[in-house]
């Protein structure tokens, strides 16, 4: 099922753009929790972690290896990667993402 982020992919649907290349995008969340929330997405349409596959390992490497790439360049040190997984962990948009969020102190545990 198309997403709001596959409609972001298309460019249907606007967003501020931090990052993209062929596989993925990384985008400022529409909500922010912190200073810095940034997003960051597979091109491909994988709904959750719940449905990675073996064939998704260097994807998601690339993913982590994007991440603090972005983080480091916002000049974040101290910073948090989540990914709520399923309705219950939080999870609002099946479409995979990784939430980057830095730019003030951060509790655990969360809730
Ligand atoms: P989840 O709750 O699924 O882990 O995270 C989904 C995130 O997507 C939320 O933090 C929410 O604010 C963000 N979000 C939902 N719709 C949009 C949108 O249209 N644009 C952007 N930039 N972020 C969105």
């Amino acid at each position: 099922m198309k997403t709001i982020f596959d409609k972001i992919i298309s460019g249907e649907i606007p967003c501020d753009e931090v990052f993209s290349d062929d596989k993925c995008l990384a985008f400022k969340d529409i909500t922010p929790q912190a200073p810095t929330h940034i997003l960051i997405i597979p091109r491909k349409r994988i709904p959750s972690l719940n449905q990675i596959k073996k064939e998704d390992q260097v994807l998601l490497g690339h993913l982590l290896l994007k991440a603090r790439e972005i983080a480091n360049s916002c000049g974040l040190e101290s910073w948090r990667t989540v990914i709520n997984t399923g309705e219950e962990a939080g999870q609002t948009v099946f479409h995979l993402h990784i939430h980057i969020i830095g730019g003030r102190k951060l509790n655990w545990p969360p809730g």
